[in-house]
């Protein structure tokens, strides 16, 4: 499902560069967004909560610089990797200086399998499991290249919604995720799903979990929703 694959936000006024690039994300797999100006991408941003912005430093209008600086500011975009694209290396410099809180800069004419070892770096951090990554929590571990869940090294059942709900919980364990949220993260935005539809596979990965034996991992946080640790 959709979800899974983490989701780029594109922000190029060139037509014909935007392209190739966003070709060059999805055949990578990932779900790309494109915006061509700034004032689209903060728009965008909101609908779709990208996983990673790849923002060109020279816009029309408002600069990719001053975009920068206000999804920083902004509490819902402030984790967001962003790589800015800069033309020259003087502009890399610059934006350098002006400390626009980027996460990483890449010099056009950029490598594409530079470019996308960069992507992959900074969701690395952020979104470890969809980019298949291993992930660990004490005798848990998932591996998300081969879609399976281990407890103490013994294969666990788990359907793919509960992998999907174990991943997510697995990449920011003691976080506390609202049925809410887990249905954007899990579901995705575009499906219509009742919430106690979370408490029901909730449970279900309760189940898998417990399956071989050992403590409850998943902690109901009243009033709020659910947390792994
Ligand atoms: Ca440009």
């Amino acid at each position: 499902m959709s979800m899974e694959r983490p989701s780029v936000l594109l922000v190029e006024d060139e037509p014909a560069q935007r392209e190739v690039l966003a070709y060059n994300l999805e055949a990578e797999g990932f779900q790309v967004s494109r915006a061509e100006n700034g004032e689209e991408a903060l728009l965008l941003v909101e609908e779709v909560t990208p996983d990673l912005i790849l923002l060109d430093w020279m816009l029309p209008n408002v600069s990719g610089i001053e975009i920068c600086r206000r999804l920083k500011s902004r509490n819902e975009t402030r984790a967001t990797p962003i790589i800015m694209l800069s033309a020259r290396s003087e502009e890399v410099d610059r934006v350098r200086g002006l400390e626009t809180g980027a996460d990483d800069y890449v010099v056009k004419p950029y490598s594409v399998v530079e470019l996308m070892a960069r992507v992959r770096t900074q969701l690395r951090r952020t979104r470890p499991a969809a980019i298949g990554e291993r992930l660990e929590f004490g005798n848990i571990v998932l591996d998300a290249e081969t879609h399976k869940v281990f407890r103490d090294d013994k294969l666990l059942k788990l359907g793919p919604t509960e992998f999907r709900l174990l991943s997510t919980f697995m990449e920011k364990p003691g976080r506390v995720w609202s049925r809410d949220q887990l249905l954007d993260r899990v579901w995705g935005r575009d499906i219509y799903v009742d919430t106690r539809t979370v408490d029901v596979h909730i449970g279900r990965l309760r189940k898998a979990l417990g399956s071989m034996g050992g403590d409850d991992p998943i902690r109901t946080v009243r009033g709020a929703g659910y947390a792994l640790g």
